[in-house]
């Protein structure tokens, strides 16, 4: 339908005085479809949509596309994007969102359309490199994939026949594959995978994971009636875009927000409440908020008499007690008596008042509680996962956990894809990832690789680092630097990346991989009360083949060779095992030409036919379930998704116990509710757990219960007199995405700064006079110097910087990501002390971009996370990325992005930590519990010690 543009008075007036050229709605131009914001073209013309070409204005010049979907590389979110493709020059000219994708319904933040920059990059890595000279010496020479295909396949091939399976990893940064690389890693038998989730969110999952299996919330926001968050969510939390729709969505519909975050952030400047909390108190001021529900009789007594694990507590906690759901009530009352709006009030910092105030909204808000927390307190602090913990507990006491508009395990809004082929779980247990000292850890320890490899621990023989930098991105930069260019520790690395990074610095092979719209991906993640999958392709072959053009591979029409993960691995998996004498070669086989090689089309043609629903909504426009995620990109599997606890179960040969548990063969197999046995939670007791019997097992006899642990930045461990605070240097920014967004030109000119936030009442202590003065930040293995940036949206004693930004390149590396990379002089000298100065800022460069003449910033910010130590929560794993540091004026000689960092120091402390942890083996020899979840789990063999 179309419609004429009416003019306004003032433009009516504007042509008549000239300003405007006469605008003639429709005549002669383009038909404007009617609606409210109708910039989304009909799908059934997306392959013949013509618009008037906006950067031509004035001129009228049309331009005919091909609009093809696909979905955003830059957060973990995958939102959906439409590439318009230019049909006369065969480019992709802009991203505009997908309103067919489920989660992002045709939004995006801005991030999802400067994905146009990055594929447009003149210093992207287009060919495969190869390493020449010395590890990190910067010379690099092409080679065919080919060539390289056969080194590595060649390589990996022989370390399986000398049975060296532990010598495999791959490490992943972004992953967003639903199982394509576990996939392809357990193919090749090796317990080899390695991710990024303890620099980031393997705290706060351990918190949710002990209540209920399901390592995250998925907060119903929409329907919420009060949301509370742990952070900045609104504008840059976990599944940013998506999320930040659906509060705003229900606070239009009148929900409560409660923030809780030391910074005013742009979240916290929209709440009903802001919390702005001492870091690391936030469990204290969560429990403060339970004991007022539970003293004030509001919780949801039905919800937990039924649902929570009390009776295991009252067994093992006060034995001598009668097992009744009010003497649990009773129980809980005196076990968290110390926990009064105003202890929590000190411990945090804000108001008892302001305490009482939030625990009314979420009491109020029953079984409409929305909360959620991911980064932030539960990965910034010693103990962080107890956050998580308490958050849930208010999800508990107000029986939300499950509801409309309340929070759900994240696992019940998520599709698990069925593959063609499942090889079976890899023999061995790599303790290089997993160590013994540390068997609750949700996730890799993949933070202290380094440590280990220094420790003697192991030694890798093939090495991917898949759109990672850890480099960069971890704590402890320059002790990843010594471990990379130590040939004997790592013999072969492979860096898998779509743009040059300061990790890719050290690889023996920089192997070019797509951006969003170059390469296959499957998406689906928990953002709201649904299920949907996502398809990630890339745009540019779709296109060929609605022109008619069959594609074998996606590097032939992507920009030089750049390829994608999806077809790299099957190559590689197909070389590694010439002779089929591996058995890898089976799992690459196509289910529908008996004995060939499997090719990407029908690794999706697979999935799609078996996705529920989807071939009947395919057939109904005639299309393949294939053809119709090529068509529109996503699929919604549920419309809605709660209560899954409530599936009806088979109980047959199950004896119920007093506690409405069905028991078969020891283990808890069901729960009676209301009569009928329903499948309830995947926790040993299948109910939720406020009482864990496997801390007790796993020697954390102290942290059973949802608790308060004092954070290793607790001001107890500060000395106000040594100038010593909390720096909080976990804070996204909603521009960019950790190491990635760099070569975005669009975003760098937005942010590119990240100067220290720090409260008047702090500046003044140290001396420093004004913003963009510079403050030296000394943590406790080196420091860098930044600039401050003065103002009353942090909290006094906290300091806090981003860390997207201060990348850097040395001399002798190839340019990239110009936009807001700096030259560093990288120094090392004896005893593992380092030095980084910078040699010269972001500057206008030449290139085919006429963008990049025009500049005008020249600060590229400090690259903070290579001066922090590693902190490994002793249970959950996670990094702590607190710091306690000191802060003072910088020496005469000191300048501007001055790094020193001694490693030698490093490696003690992660020995000091180390200390801290709760070694295995736990019960009959376990390395860890087998109910609890594990990255690409290994056979059950494999989790006995003997
Ligand atoms: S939130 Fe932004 S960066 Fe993340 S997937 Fe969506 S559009 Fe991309």
């Amino acid at each position: 339908m179309t419609t004429s543009l009416k003019k306004s008075l003032i433009e009516k007036a504007c042509e008549s005085l000239g300003i405007l050229e006469t605008i003639e709605p429709t005549a002669g131009g383009l038909p404007v479809s009617e609606g409210d914001f109708s910039k989304y073209p009909p799908p059934e013309q997306w392959h013949d949509w013509t618009e008037y070409d906006a950067s031509s204005w004035p001129r009228r010049q049309k331009k005919n596309y091909s609009i093809v979907p696909t979905t955003c590389f830059n957060c973990e979110a995958a939102c959906g994007l439409l590439a318009y493709v230019d049909k006369d020059s065969g480019r992709v000219r802009k991203f505009e969102g997908n309103p067919h994708h489920p989660a992002s319904r045709g939004r995006n933040c801005a991030k999802g359309p400067a994905t146009i920059n990055q594929i447009n990059d003149d210093e992207r890595i287009l060919h495969p490199l190869k390493r020449k000279g010395e590890r990190g010496s910067g010379q690099w020479e092409q080679v065919s994939w080919e060539e390289a295909l056969n080194d590595i396949a060649g390589r990996m091939h022989n370390s399986l026949k000398a049975q060296r399976h532990n010598s495999i990893v791959y490490h992943v940064g972004r992953p967003g594959h639903e199982g394509y690389a576990e996939r392809v890693i357990q193919s090749w038998g090796v317990d080899g995978h390695n991710s990024h989730t303890n620099i980031c969110s393997a705290g706060a999952r351990t918190g949710y994971a002990l209540w209920h299996f399901f390592d995250r919330p998925s907060p119903d926001y929409t329907n919420a009636q009060t949301i509370l968050l742990i952070s900045s969510h609104l504008e840059t939390g976990h599944y940013f875009n998506p999320h930040a729709q659906r509060i705003v969505e229900g606070m239009m519909k009148g929900a409560k927000l409660i923030v809780m975050d030391p910074r005013l952030s742009n979240t916290a400047s929209m709440a009903d409440i802001w919390l702005p909390t001492y870091p690391g108190s936030e469990a204290a001021v969560l429990l403060a908020m339970g004991k007022i529900i539970l003293d004030e009789g509001k919780y949801d007594r039905q919800f937990m008499e039924t649902w929570v694990n009390w009776h295991d507590y009252l067994q093992t906690v006060h034995p001598g007690d009668e097992v009744t759901f009010d003497n649990f009530i009773r129980c809980i009352k005196e076990e968290y008596v110390e926990f009064t709006p105003e202890f929590a009030a000190r411990e945090a910092g804000v108001e008892a008042e302001k305490i009482v105030e939030a625990a009314q909204h979420v009491a109020e808000a029953g079984t409409q509680l929305a909360a959620h927390n991911w980064r932030s307190a539960g990965s910034g602090n010693l103990g962080g996962w107890q956050v998580s913990r308490c958050l849930h507990l208010l999800n508990v006491l107000t029986g939300s956990v499950g509801t409309e508009g309340g929070t759900s395990p994240s696992g019940w809004n998520k599709y698990k894809p069925k593959f063609f082929d499942t090889p079976p779980a890899q023999k061995f247990w790599n303790e290089l990832q997993y160590p013994v000292e540390y068997p609750l850890a949700h996730h890799e320890l993949s933070f202290l690789l380094p440590h280990f490899l220094k420790d003697g621990r192991g030694e890798l023989d093939v090495y991917f680092t898949r759109v990672f930098n850890p480099v960069w991105t971890y704590p402890d930069g320059f002790s990843w630097v010594e471990v990379l260019r130590d040939e004997s520790k790592i013999k072969c690395h492979i860096a898998l990346t779509p743009t040059w990074n300061e990790t890719a610095y050290w690889a023996d092979y920089v192997l070019p991989m797509g951006h969003a719209s170059e390469r296959h991906d499957l998406n689906s993640y928990e953002t709201h009360s649904a299920v949907w999958i996502a398809f990630r392709q890339p745009v540019l072959r779709e296109f060929s083949r609605r022109e008619g053009k069959e594609v074998q591979f996606t590097h032939e029409v992507n920009p030089g060779e750049v390829w994608e993960e999806d077809e790299f691995w099957i190559e590689l998996s197909w070389k590694m095992d010439p002779d089929e004498s591996l058995g890898i070669r089976d799992h690459f086989k196509s289910p529908y030409r008996q004995g060939e090689k499997i090719n990407i089309d029908e690794y999706y043609q697979y999935i799609f036919e078996n996705v529920p629903g989807l071939p009947e909504t395919a057939q109904n426009e005639d299309l393949s379930p294939l053809e119709y995620m090529r068509k529109y990109g996503a699929f919604e599997v549920e419309s809605s998704s709660y209560a899954k606890h409530l599936s009806s179960v088979n109980s047959e040969d199950a004896e119920m116990n007093e506690f409405g548990q069905y028991v078969r063969d020891g283990k808890v197999v069901a729960i009676c509710d209301n009569g009928s046995a329903v499948a309830g939670f995947p926790t040993p007791s299948k109910k939720q757990e406020f009482y864990s019997k496997t801390m007790v097992q796993w020697k954390w006899e102290d942290q059973t219960i949802p608790g308060y642990i004092k954070s290793h930045i607790h001001p107890d461990s500060l000395d106000r007199s040594k100038n010593e605070y909390v720096l909080v240097p976990t804070f996204r920014l909603p521009t960019l995405i950790h190491s990635r967004s760099g070569n975005a030109k669009w975003l760098a000119e937005i942010s590119h700064r990240n100067p220290v936030w720090m409260h008047p009442k702090t500046a003044a202590h140290i001396g420093l006079q004004r913003s963009g003065n510079l403050v030296k930040v000394e943590t406790d293995i080196g420091y860098f110097i930044d600039k401050v940036w003065i103002t009353e949206a942090i909290k006094p004693h906290v300091v806090a910087c981003s860390h997207h930004i201060g990348r850097w390149r040395r001399d002798q590396d190839p340019s990239g990501n110009s936009w807001m990379t700096c030259t560093v002089k990288i120094k090392e000298y004896r005893d593992g002390k380092w030095k980084m100065e910078l040699l010269d800022m972001v500057h206008p460069f030449a290139s085919d971009d006429s963008d990049s003449k025009r500049i005008w910033w020249r600060d590229g910010g400090v690259h903070q996370n290579i001066t922090f130590p590693v902190h490994p929560d002793p249970v959950s794993g996670m990094h702590c990325w607190h710091q306690k540091v000191r802060l003072s004026l910088p020496g005469p000689d000191e300048k501007y992005g001055d790094i020193q960092v001694d490693t030698n120091r490093s490696f003690e402390i992660y020995k000091e930590w180390l200390k801290m942890a709760r070694p295995g083996p736990g019960p009959n020899g376990l390395r860890r519990p087998l109910w609890m979840a594990r990255t690409l789990r290994p056979a059950d063999e494999t989790y006995y010690t003997d």
